[in-house]
């Protein structure tokens, strides 16, 4: 028809002025070589675009977002396609190019003594992690995507992981970001200052949102010292109440050094079991509430090796274990004797996501409550959900109130005849009772954004629409994500 010719003569043209602009070698146009960039970790999204562009440079990602205004293109950034939310997959039929950062993967400086680094949007978070444990520092950031997301993916999701109990979510670890905005401008927040009351902070409005208010290039991120003592091990408790306790109980004689305190129940362990059979359990029996824990210190005192063997903050740690075995909520614990063996335990936190999948189709819920509330959700969740011929795959960062619900099906139940959406609306009526969030730290993306309109405060979500509007009055910055009902303008 004429508007299908029309729609692919404005195509062409567009791509000959990002090639004219940047040069063919930024980007992937083949259909087969797109495909990549064009599905992601989960295999549940896939969409389609003129282009993919992978830009060195903030100019030139700017130079693109100005062509994508000009020609009324839809932009999607993009890093490590391990977002859970769809987010990074171009969704509808309007023209779209994806903005890969992967290309801008340069970690510009390591500053030791303001324990800072300046790094591009596409630097995996793994190759992060080992260059700044040669300055002997740490980024805390840290979950089972490492290996493949970036730092541009990881801060448009405020992404959490396993050490936000410490050092907060990704939010908390960036001190300051460069980014194009929707009309092409650039922001540069690099000065990495602490403290900074000069108005709005555009930061924070960038950080988690998902891509719809613009392009992250580069950021500032917190480094915090290596740890000189550490001690990773796994709880058997009788009850999410008693964890919760004892999390405090260790927090306070360690002086506050729990980094990870994961809960891990039989079912999830038993699950893991099935998909990887080589695991070995760190205890025997049915650990009912288990929880993987790590506990790290940067005191040199803590690493003192004491008479009776092991490290001061072991013998902390072990002495306030054994006072919760006796008041009867630790009922077995076990604490890693080798690096070995704390890769094991890690191992085996990491391959949860891939233990729910083998275990058949499922459905996740990421889930927030208030600390105290987390048990009462799990004991009424799982009476609901096996009610309805679900078995639930939990596992939480424990000390965040965050909980990674899977429901898959009961042995011998076809998960397809089950009612998710009655699933749903047990869940959901939990957490408005409980008040807890419906999405802790995987983002809105594609696949939540039904549930924004019923779920979240109309004025929040008003003022939401009324920023979006402002910044990007054609809605052209990844459309059809994160917030609703934004219509483009004709
Ligand atoms: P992408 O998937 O490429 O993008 C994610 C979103 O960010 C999209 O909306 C995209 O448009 C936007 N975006 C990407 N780059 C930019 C940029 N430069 N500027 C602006 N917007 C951009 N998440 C957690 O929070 N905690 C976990 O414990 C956790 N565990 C996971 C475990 C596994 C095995 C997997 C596969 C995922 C896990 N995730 C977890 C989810 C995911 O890894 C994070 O959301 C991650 O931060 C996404 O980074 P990415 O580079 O892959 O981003």
């Amino acid at each position: 028809s004429a508007s299908l010719a029309s729609v692919q003569e404005l195509e062409t043209r567009f791509l000959k002025a990002c090639v004219d602009a940047l040069g063919a070698d930024r980007f992937v146009t083949g259909a087969v070589d797109k495909q990549p960039y064009l599905t992601d970790w989960t295999g549940e999204f896939t969409g389609d675009a003129i282009a993919i562009a992978r830009p060195r440079r903030t100019e030139e990602v700017a130079a693109l977002v100005k062509l994508c205004v000009e020609y009324g293109v839809q932009i999607v950034p993009q890093s490590g396609r391990t977002g859970l939310a769809g987010g990074a997959i171009p969704i509808g039929s309007g023209p779209s190019l994806v903005i890969s950062l992967e290309r801008m993967n340069a970690i510009r400086s390591i500053d030791s003594s303001s324990r800072t680094a300046v790094v591009e949007a596409g630097v995996i978070l793994e190759v992060l992690h080992d260059a700044v444990l040669k300055h002997d520092l740490v980024f805390p950031l840290t979950f089972g995507a490492k290996g493949s997301c970036m730092i541009g993916g990881a801060l448009a999701t405020n992404a959490g992981g396993s050490n936000v109990v410490k050092y907060g979510t990704t939010r908390e670890l960036c001190l300051g970001i460069e980014a194009v905005l929707p009309d092409g401008s650039v922001i540069n927040g690099m000065t990495g200052l602490r403290k900074d009351n000069t108005g709005l902070d555009l930061k924070d409005l960038l950080v988690g949102a998902e891509g719809t208010l613009g392009i992250i290039t580069a950021a500032v991120l917190k480094l915090a010292p290596r740890p000189t003592a550490r001690a990773t091990g796994f709880l058997a408790l009788g009850s999410l109440d008693e964890a919760l306790d004892t999390l405090n109980a260790i927090q306070d004689r360690t002086g506050g050094a729990v980094e990870a305190y994961e809960y891990m129940p039989q079912p999830m362990l038993d699950a893991i079991c099935r998909a990887f059979p080589q695991t070995s359990l760190p205890l025997t029996g049915d650990v009912g509430t288990g929880i993987l824990f790590e506990v790290a210190s940067t005191r040199p005192s803590d690493a003192e090796m004491m008479d009776e063997g092991g490290t001061r903050l072991e013998s902390e740690l072990l002495a306030e274990l054994e006072a919760q075995m006796e008041n009867g909520a630790v009922l077995d614990a076990v604490i890693a004797s080798s690096e070995r063996q704390r890769d094991d335990l890690w191992r085996m936190r990491e391959s949860v996501l891939e233990s729910i999948q083998h275990a058949g189709p499922y459905y996740t819920f990421d889930l927030s409550l208030p600390l105290g509330r987390v048990a009462e959700f799990v004991a009424k969740m799982d009476v609901a959900a096996k009610d309805l011929g679900f078995a639930p795959l939990v596992i939480g960062h424990l000390g965040d109130g965050n909980l990674h619900y899977a429901l898959s099906a009961a042995e011998g139940v076809d998960f397809h005849d089950l009612s998710l959406d009655a699933a749903k609306a047990a869940a959901f009526d939990l957490l408005a009772d409980l008040h807890g969030s419906f999405s802790a730290e995987h983002g809105i993306g594609q696949s939540k954004l039904g549930l924004m309109d019923g779920m979240k405060e109309p004025a929040q979500l008003a003022a939401m629409r009324r920023i979006k509007q402002a910044l990007d009055p054609q809605n052209l910055m990844n459309p059809g994500k994160l917030i609703p009902g934004v219509e483009a303008r004709p």
